[in-house]
């Protein structure tokens, strides 16, 4: 035997020694001597020696702590696939629990990932085998460890398979296992092999970033380690980049470079209690301002897997944000080691005094166990496609849709006859809205029908997909012109009404031939044809149609405009008695904050949805419409000349009298506008305290001559003070 080897056991049995005195070390050596004895003359594809594998596998069963059998198992775990010595050997030499550990690694050896639906049934019979012992897993884990820090002679596709399965099965499995150092490790060596450029890249951005790196988080540790030393609060702080798998999704799902990735740091503070954790809490965000949020408490809500943790972000120095974890040694013992830690702090799991470590283990079992296969699959595999969803058909085909699809999506990924023949959706055997969103495995089934009339309009809005999206335009395109003509000439309409762009749009044959110019329609069922099947948004069509509408009245203005404003030109009458600028027959309301008539100077304002509202120019209204946004909505506004010159319309307006208090100036007022023939719709009085009073009028006028009159016979009766129109004196 090579003294290498003998210098590596040697090694060996002095680590596990210090995780724990009581280890069997003859035990131990005997192992060692058997496996080294039955992997004789074998090598690895790398040229060394077999037996340098099972050694290296039980060193990071040490590592992990684990117990005298799980480390012989380590060492003979693959003897029983590869050498004579076989399981009854084992157990001869080594005793059953011995053996049955190396017989459970061996038959989760035989598990291969694969796309097909095998990979449940495989998946099963790992989990039995993880009911039955955790440590066959633990020492799996510590197995494939090994192989995938030496993934690099393998040939080129094994290592892809092998990476694929690591990070799909391998990794998860420690990370509900809370073993979150053999995870990292995992990810990262296997995301090497999947995407060596992208691995690579951030290696080299991190290595160009690293005295930054080094100089912020020395800063930051150096002032958290001041302010909790002034709090006489002992604690250990480390602070570190995170690891390269993590960045990777990051920059995966962000979109990002590494340069554009500003958490990159982590930093660690351990304390010795729980209170001393929501202490440190304190001070770092008096330190640090923190990120709303992003604060996670863990301690007292631990995630599935037993970790616990405070964890907060927030802004070092020059706004960069990094992740501060605060907690106890315990729970950064769980954290790194997981279900481990009880066999590496605790000695193991059998004595008395961990009953509870162990409950706790068996609940998560127990847990995992009720759960089908599939949904043990489903669960590991959550989060590592955030951007994905993954769903079966009735027949168990696997499909990939974007996060967010729908059931019309996946109808339309399968066949366009199937989408357009869809009339509902089974989720997971039940019917579920067509518009819900997929989750990973849930089973869909697509109802259809030969009955329907196809798809709905409004599935355009609703798909996820452009390739749903294409497919049902195009169906709409093909199908019903006539329809489409319809349905897009009314949405059509309703939006030129709404933007008040109607007459504008329909009165302009140059507008209207622009407008089909400029997407390509030579003629406006066309145009109303693709609005109705979804090929161009009316919002497209309205904007082209504002342009243009405002660029003509903008050319009009400049010929029409004068100092004083002046009537446009008008074709037809107006019938409210005001004539809006550039637009006729418009919908107009007198404002109830000024009540104008003619003879006011005004003004109008574009409401959304009731036409135009008339202000007098001097309203309070106007004057404190400084809003940017409402600035283009103010236009100029006419009277109308023939309604000022016939007197036919009337007007309502509001007058405030102010009086002495005076028994019967309220009917003396009334019978006045009796005589003056003039309307009256409201007609109040009250009292005010010292002494005097004020009526309120609303009454109709032809104008300012008639009103002017009218004040000024109010004026003159007895027991009148003054007579503003309302909002004036406001
Ligand atoms: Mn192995």
């Amino acid at each position: 035997m090579s003294s290498l080897i003998q210098n590596e056991i040697d090694f060996l049995i002095e680590r596990a020694k210090k995780q724990n005195p009581s280890i069997n070390e003859k035990k131990i050596r005997a192992a060692f001597e058997c496996a080294n004895a039955a992997h004789e003359g074998q090598k690895r594809r790398n040229g060394e020696p077999y037996i340098i594998h099972p050694v290296s596998v039980a060193e990071i069963i040490v590592e992990m702590g684990l117990d005298t059998d799980s480390i012989c198992a380590g060492l003979l775990h693959d003897c029983i696939e590869d050498t004579e010595f076989d399981y009854k050997a084992i157990e001869n030499k080594f005793g059953t629990s011995v053996a049955e550990l190396v017989d459970g690694v061996t038959r989760l050896g035989m598990l291969r990932y694969s796309k097909e639906q095998e990979q449940f049934e495989d998946l099963r019979k790992m989990f039995m085998a993880m009911a039955k012992d955790i440590r066959v897993i633990l020492i799996k884990l510590a197995d494939r460890l090994h192989n995938a820090r030496t993934f690099q002679f393998l040939p080129e596709r094994k290592q892809r398979d092998k990476a694929l399965e690591t990070m799909e099965i391998y990794a998860p499995i420690a990370h509900r296992l809370g073993m979150s150092r053999i995870k990292w490790e995992l990810e990262d060596l296997s995301l090497k092999c999947l995407d060596p450029i992208g691995y690579q890249e951030i290696v080299d951005g991190l290595e160009k970033q690293s005295s930054q790196h080094e100089e912020f988080l020395g800063h930051i540790k150096e002032n958290i380690s001041e302010k909790l030393g002034e709090a006489h609060i002992e604690s250990n702080i480390s602070a570190r980049v995170k690891h390269i798998y993590s960045i990777y999704r990051k920059m995966y799902a962000q979109h990002k470079t590494i340069n554009e990735i500003y958490d990159i740091c982590a930093v660690r503070v351990i304390v010795d209690s729980v209170t001393n954790c929501y202490n440190v809490l304190g001070y770092i965000h008096d330190l640090y301002k923190p990120i709303p949020g992003r604060f996670k408490d863990y301690i007292s809500t631990p995630k599935p897997n037993g970790y616990q943790s405070l964890h907060t972000t927030v802004i070092g120095r020059e706004g960069i944000p990094f992740e501060i974890q605060i907690r106890t040694e315990e729970m950064h013992k769980m954290a790194e080691y997981g279900v481990a830690a009880h066999w590496k702090y605790k000695q193991g799991l059998n004595k008395a005094g961990n009953e509870q470590a162990f409950a706790w283990i068996r609940q998560l079992l127990e847990a995992q166990q009720d759960t089908e296969a599939e949904d043990f699959i489903k669960a590991i595999k959550v989060d590592l496609f955030a951007d994905e969803v993954f769903v079966f058909t009735p027949r168990g085909d696997v499909v990939n849709m974007p996060a967010g699809a729908t059931p019309i999506d996946l109808a339309y990924a399968i066949h366009s006859a199937v989408g357009n023949r869809m009339v509902g959706a089974k989720v997971n055997g039940r019917i579920a809205p067509i518009d819900s969103q997929l989750k990973n495995g849930d089973i869909v089934e697509i109802l259809t029908s030969k009955e329907t009339h196809g798809p709905s309009r409004d599935w355009v809005k609703i798909v996820k997909t452009t390739e749903a999206r294409n497919k049902i335009k195009q169906w709409f395109k093909k199908e019903c012109r006539e329809e489409n003509i319809m349905q897009g000439r009314a949405e059509l309409d309703r939006e030129l009404r709404a933007n008040l762009l109607f007459n504008g749009f329909y009165e302009s044959e140059e507008i209207q031939q622009n407008t089909l110019e400029k997407f390509s329609f030579s003629t406006l069922d066309e145009l109303y044809a693709a609005i109705g099947y979804g090929g161009i948004t009316v919002t497209k069509v309205i904007n082209k149609v504002k342009d243009d509408v405002h660029k003509m009245r903008r050319a009009q203005e400049k010929v029409e405009r004068v100092l004083q404003p002046q009537p446009a030109k008008k074709t037809a009458k107006s019938q409210s008695g005001v004539i809006v600028e550039g637009i006729e027959n418009c919908l107009v309301k007198f404002a109830r904050c000024c009540t104008p008539i003619p003879g006011d100077e005004i003004i109008g304002f574009i409401t959304r949805g009731y036409g135009v509202s008339i202000h007098r120019r001097d309203c309070v209204n106007v004057r404190n419409s400084g809003a940017r946004d409402e600035e283009d909505r103010w236009i100029n506004v006419w009277w109308d000349e023939e309604i000022l010159d016939h007197k036919l319309n009337q007007f309502s307006t509001g007058l405030q009298i102010s009086t002495r208090s005076r028994i019967g100036v309220l009917s003396d007022v009334a019978i006045l506008f009796a005589q003056a023939h003039v309307n009256v719709h409201e007609l109040s009085a009250r009292d005010l305290n010292d002494g005097f009073g004020v009526i309120n009028a609303m009454i109709d006028v032809s104008g300012v001559s008639q009103l002017d009159n009218i004040i000024n016979r109010i004026k003159n009766t007895k027991g009148v003070l003054d007579v503003i129109r309302m909002a004036d004196g406001v």
